[in-house]
């Protein structure tokens, strides 16, 4: 595995694989890797000649009051752990590598999409994402690109991105990687103390009951969104940012009964760490 930090140095490592016909696939992270990215970094190895993980906390997604100085950064253990996943190429710049002007151009998908969910309370979120992919496609020109079903309205976002700008790549998304209770993986799971890890469970239990719900025939959106919120509420340590369900594909707004595949998300502090996880709820 070879880790790589400037850009110039990854193309020439890339050039040959292009000109050999190699396909090439594309792991997206920011690093802290765990399981779930680990998932992502396996699937990727399975189906391309050559991986290549990007390492990087991107500045643009984060807003001003958010953890992007104390983000965990850890380069020579996720350089272990995606070795071990299947990594070929890791990538890792300097936040000036990839942003090198401080008069920024930026790429924002627009609309509904950005705007509900985790897109409310983390308005220039998104624009960071897609400014970030769009870089990070355009040096690698990947065939394949991989993403976790966790973070559900970035899969959204970037798969209208993708369609929008013709970008020739397709998105692989893979599924949810949990602990045995359940809890999301999540790098910021290390943020909770003992007492709030044990309660972050309730997220899933929550989801797991929603779908309870759905598969003896609830559709009325209002009393998933209810039966969700009173169980996550009932735990004292949690704090809900949302518990909000939308229309799959796009997040588009659900009509008084459910009747197509939908996105039930949640997002929920436990002190200053905010979490989220989600379910698709469709039919058989
Ligand atoms: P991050 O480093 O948090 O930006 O995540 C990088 C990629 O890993 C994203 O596509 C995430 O959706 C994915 N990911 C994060 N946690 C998980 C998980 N528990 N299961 C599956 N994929 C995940």
């Amino acid at each position: 595995m070879i880790l790589c930090k400037s850009i110039l140095e990854l193309k020439n490592l890339l050039n040959s694989a292009h000109h050999n016909g190699k396909s090439i696939g594309l792991v997206p992270t920011m690093g802290a890797l765990h399981e779930g990215h680990a998932s992502l970094i396996t699937a990727c190895h399975k189906e391309n000649d050559l991986t290549v993980v990007s390492i990087f906390v991107n500045p643009t997604q984060f807003g001003p009051n958010e953890d992007y100085e104390k983000y965990p950064r850890n380069l020579t253990k996720d350089c272990q752990t995606a070795d071990t996943a299947g990594a070929d190429i890791i990538f890792s710049p300097k936040p000036k590598e990839l942003y090198p002007s401080n008069d920024m151009t930026w790429v924002e998908v627009t609309g509904n999409i950005v705007k509900v969910l985790c897109g409310r309370t983390r308005p220039i979120h998104f624009r960071g994402v897609a400014t970030i992919i769009t870089k990070l496609f355009h040096i690698i020109n990947p065939d394949k690109a991989y993403f976790g079903q966790k973070d559900a309205q970035q899969v959204e976002v970037l798969k209208k991105m993708v369609k929008d700008l013709f970008f020739p790549v397709q998105l692989r998304i893979m599924p949810i990687i949990r602990e045995s209770d359940g809890l999301a993986k999540s790098s910021r799971n290390t943020y909770l103390t003992s007492e709030q890890r044990k309660a972050a469970v309730v997220l899933y239990k929550s989801l797991q009951y929603a779908k309870k719900l759905f598969t003896v025939g609830e559709r009325r959106p209002q009393t998933l969104i209810s039966a969700v919120t009173s169980m996550i509420a009932a735990e004292p340590l949690s704090h809900i940012d949302y518990v909000e369900l939308y229309g799959l594909p796009g997040l588009v707004p659900v009509p008084t009964t459910i009747t197509q595949p939908v996105l039930l998300a949640v997002a929920v502090k436990f002190g200053e760490t905010r979490l989220i996880d989600n379910i698709i709820l469709e039919a058989e």
